[in-house]
Formats: C-alpha cells, sequence, structure tokens
C-alpha cells in the first residue's frame, strides 16, 4: 500500500474510534489511581484492546496493572506507550489519562493496518511513571526487546517537540543512635536527629558548587517522638537531579559523603536506599522526531521546533530510561493554557477538556502516521537507527 494511502486509512480508523477514545480519556481521568495501582485504567484499556481484536497480555511482565499488547506478524516494532497514573490529592494533574487514550488510538489505527504493510506495533501499558518508573522495571524484564522505536504524547501547556527531562534519583535516609533521657544522662545518647540535620546543613554548603543546572531536595519524615528523649532513629526523603544519567552518579556520591558526614560527627551509623530506580534524562531521536513533527503538522498541530523559554517543561521520566535502549520521542501536546503547568489542581481540569479530547485524537493520529513512516517510509527505519547513541555525550 502506498504510504499515504496507509496513513489516510490510519486517520480514517481514528476518526472512526472518536468516541471510544475520548471516553476512555474521561473514564481514567474519573477514577484516578495512584502509581502500581492503576486496576481500572488497566482493565479498561486492555478491555477495548481486545473488543478491538487486538492480541494483549494483561498483567504483562510481572507487573499486575502493565500490558502489552501486539499486532502485526512481520516487519519492523514501532511501540507506543501509555502512561496511566495519577498523583496523590490532585488527580490526572498529568494529564496521563490523555497519554494513556492517544497511544490507545494510535495502536488500535496501527493494528488495524499492520499486517497488510508488514509492520509490527506494541501498545505498552507502562504504569506508575510518578515515581516507580514502571518502565523501568518492564525493560529489566525484556519487554523492549526488538522495539525498533518508542513514541508517547505527554500533555502540556503548548505543543512542544521535546520535554526538558533531567536525570533523577530518589533515595530513603535513616540514621541510627543512641536513645538516653535529654536531661539525665545526655552523655550517653547520640542522636539520630542531629546527624540528619548536620547531613542537611552540609547538602546546603555542596548547592553551592553544584552545575547550575542540578537540583538537590530533601525532607525529614522522622525527626524523633519527645523533647526529652534523645532521639534514637531520624529518617528523610532526598531527590538528586542531574542534566545527564552520567553526571548523576557523581554528584549522588557527593550528596551522600554530606550526609554520612552527618552522621559521623553525631555518632550515628546511617543506611540509605534508593526508594525507586533512577530515572534517566530524556535523549530524543533527532530523525523520529522529524518525523513526527511532519504527521503532527499534517493532521493540522503544527509544532514550533524553538519552544518560548517559558513555555518549556522542566522535569524527569522514565521514557528517558527507554530513550536510552532504543530510538525515543517524547513530544509534549496543548490541553491547557500557557500559564497553566502541570501537577497543578488546574491542569488536572483541564486534562477533562475540549482541548484535551482534541490532543488525544491528534496525538493519536500523528503517532499513528510516525509508526507508519517507521515501517514504510523508504530509508527511514535506517536514519533513525543509524542516528541513535545509546549512551549520549555527558555535559
Ligand atoms: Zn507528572
Ligand atoms: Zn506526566
Amino acid at each position: 500500500m502506498e504510504l499515504a494511502a496507509l496513513k489516510g486509512r490510519m486517520c480514517q480508523r481514528v476518526d472512526e474510534l472518536a468516541e471510544v477514545l475520548v471516553d476512555v480519556a474521561h473514564q481514567i481521568h474519573d477514577h484516578p489511581e495512584l502509581a502500581f495501582e492503576e486496576r481500572f485504567a488497566h482493565d479498561l484499556l486492555t478491555s477495548v484492546l481486545e473488543r478491538e481484536g487486538v492480541e494483549v497480555t494483561r498483567g504483562a511482565w510481572e507487573l499486575a496493572t502493565a500490558f502489552d499488547a501486539r499486532a502485526g506478524d512481520e516487519g519492523p516494532t514501532a511501540a507506543i506507550c501509555c502512561e496511566y497514573d495519577a498523583l496523590p490529592g490532585i488527580g490526572h494533574a498529568c494529564g496521563h489519562n490523555v497519554i494513556a487514550a492517544a497511544g490507545l488510538g494510535a495502536g488500535l489505527a496501527a493494528a488495524a493496518v499492520a499486517g497488510e504493510v508488514g509492520g509490527r506495533v506494541r501498545i505498552l501499558g507502562t504504569p506508575a511513571e510518578e515515581g516507580g518508573a514502571g518502565k523501568v522495571v518492564m525493560a529489566e524484564r525484556g519487554a523492549l526487546e526488538g522495539v525498533d522505536a518508542a513514541m508517547m504524547v505527554h500533555p502540556a501547556g503548548a505543543d512542544l517537540a521535546t520535554i526538558d527531562a533531567i536525570a533523577a534519583a530518589m533515595f530513603d535516609v535513616e540514621y541510627h543512635g543512641q536513645a538516653a533521657h535529654a536531661a539525665a544522662a545526655p552523655h550517653e545518647g547520640r542522636n539520630a536527629l542531629d546527624a540528619a540535620v548536620l547531613g542537611y546543613l552540609n547538602v546546603a554548603a555542596l548547592r553551592q558548587h553544584i552545575r547550575s543546572t542540578e537540583r538537590v531536595h530533601g525532607v525529614f519524615t522522622r525527626g524523633g517522638d519527645k523533647a526529652n528523649i534523645v532521639p534514637d532513629f531520624a529518617s528523610a526523603h532526598w531527590m538528586v537531579r542531574s542534566a545527564r544519567a552520567s553526571s548523576l552518579g557523581p554528584l549522588k556520591e557527593r550528596v551522600l559523603a554530606c550526609l554520612e558526614a552527618g552522621a559521623m560527627a553525631a555518632g550515628c551509623r546511617m543506611e540509605h536506599r534508593p526508594s525507586a530506580p533512577d530515572y534517566a534524562d530524556m535523549v530524543d531521536n533527532p530523525v523520529l522526531l522529524a518525523l513526527y513533527l511532519g504527521n503532527s503538522e499534517a493532521v493540522g498541530r503544527p509544532v514550533p521546533v524553538e519552544a518560548a523559554s517559558d513555555a518549556r517543561v522542566v522535569g524527569s521520566t522514565d521514557m528517558g530510561n527507554v530513550s536510552y535502549l532504543v530510538p525515543s520521542i517524547h513530544p509534549m501536546i496543548k490541553v491547557a493554557p500557557a500559564d497553566v503547568s502541570i501537577h497543578t489542581p488546574a491542569f488536572a481540569g483541564h486534562a477533562r477538556s475540549a482541548t484535551a479530547d482534541r490532543a488525544v485524537l491528534d496525538g493519536a493520529k500523528a503517532m499513528a502516521l510516525t509508526v507508519a513512516d517507521v515501517w514504510a517510509r523508504p530509508g527511514a527505519l535506517d536514519q533513525v537507527r543509524a542516528s541513535f547513541s545509546p549512551t549520549p555525550p555527558s555535559l
């Protein structure tokens, strides 16, 4: 089939499914679920896929709320990632309901023609993007093997080619000291709260000597129970962010040295463990991105290549880890006014709106057409592969 005719068929399929896709976006929005608890979204998306005749593995890759749907028997494999977790207290304030519905639409449009074209599509249900790194767990278990290109769209206050996703590490720290009566026998105490506070102050000094792109932020989660008992236990949660995965490790070591020094000064013992896998920075594949941008324009949504600086979105995503493993893109699609940022209650409102509904359908089409290019545009996949660098240079 001619590429143009193929693309026409895929857009038509998204239009036929429009009511279903918008309903899915609304239903997921109405049932916000936290990381790894997304049973409603998992069941809804997999039941629609099954109803449309796509082969689905529910609870895929040993994760109860992940799924893996496949169509096509031969040829290049494109993967479309569906996120669907929400945030505590503010629901779908990151708009993952739109990601899921757009991914579903793109996947179904691709599945409808995969057999005829000689291409394969995987629709991956990837739970726990908001702190749990479901994509990392799935990738470690083999979910991306054989994938030639991966994509998703993410809601924002503007149409953007990319997200400025930097690498991030999250870890819990515990300090163990010695309890004592704070007045009767203070010399017998080893103060775990002192250890935590001294470590915090060391990090404050460190901040003067890190890159302007780097971030370190921490909170105390336990600091003792009563003023007249020397705390024998204190704990904290820390996040460390750096532009690249390669520069994240060295910064994390410096932060841990600060925290350890606090423990040493207070005569306490410190333990730390990651609370989630590290998130890598996002490395967009330039060829795949150019194809997507062309297709987005073709469906009536031109994306400026250079975004206004105040429109850019800075954050971290587990799609970054995917981008280190296979050629990937993470464009942003407008669902809200420019001055409404993600992770706010106002954004949650816009994630279920006429603008969001349009983003579901446009995003589905732009991704589906990009899958068509990966499958059938002469030389496209070779160029995508040639421009893929699994270890981008450190800054
Ligand atoms: Zn988010
Ligand atoms: Zn998000």
